[in-house]
């Protein structure tokens, strides 16, 4: 089985949407591994986003992803990490297909609502990032 690290960002933490997009991802047929509600401070949202530092919207993103609180998620299941990337879909709401998470939720490009990892490797080091093996079940 293989797992992924998602994050409810702090736009849908803030609209309520929690309950909406867990439910949807357990219809789905995700296994939930492990869960916590937290707000990152500036330099952990740093320390996470690290591969993007060199991003002209580095500040940006990593001030808006410190702006209040989170929910990650470890999702396990077959194909996981592109399964859950399929269901968020594009980085940018604009450009999401239909049924995509961003597609109904995204506000813009930044405030998009989900995060999920975009391969093996990364899916390790985020989900390292925030649980430890006893906190993953
Ligand atoms: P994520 O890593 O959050 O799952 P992603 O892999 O689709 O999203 P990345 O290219 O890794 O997209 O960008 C990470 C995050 O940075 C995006 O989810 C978004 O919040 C923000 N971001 C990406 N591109 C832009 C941009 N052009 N302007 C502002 N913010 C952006
Ligand atoms: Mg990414």
């Amino acid at each position: 089985m293989e797992r992924t690290l998602s994050i409810i960002k702090p736009d849908g933490v803030q609209r309520n949407l929690v309950g909406t997009i867990v439910g949807r991802f357990e219809s789905e047929g995700f296994r939930i591994a492990g869960m916590k509600r937290l707000w990152l401070s500036k330099k952990e949202a740093e320390a996470f986003y690290a591969m993007h530092k060199d991003r002209p919207f580095f500040d940006s993103l990593t001030s808006y992803m410190s702006s209040g609180p989170v929910v990650v998620m470890v999702l396990e299941g077959p194909n996981a990490i592109q399964r859950n990337r399929d269901i968020m879909g594009d980085t940018n709401p604009a450009q999401a297909a239909e049924g995509t998470i961003r597609k109904e939720y995204g506000l813009d490009v930044e405030k998009n609502t989900v995060h999920g990892s975009d391969k093996p490797e990364t899916a390790a080091k985020e989900i390292a990032f925030f649980f430890s093996e006893l906190e993953l079940m």
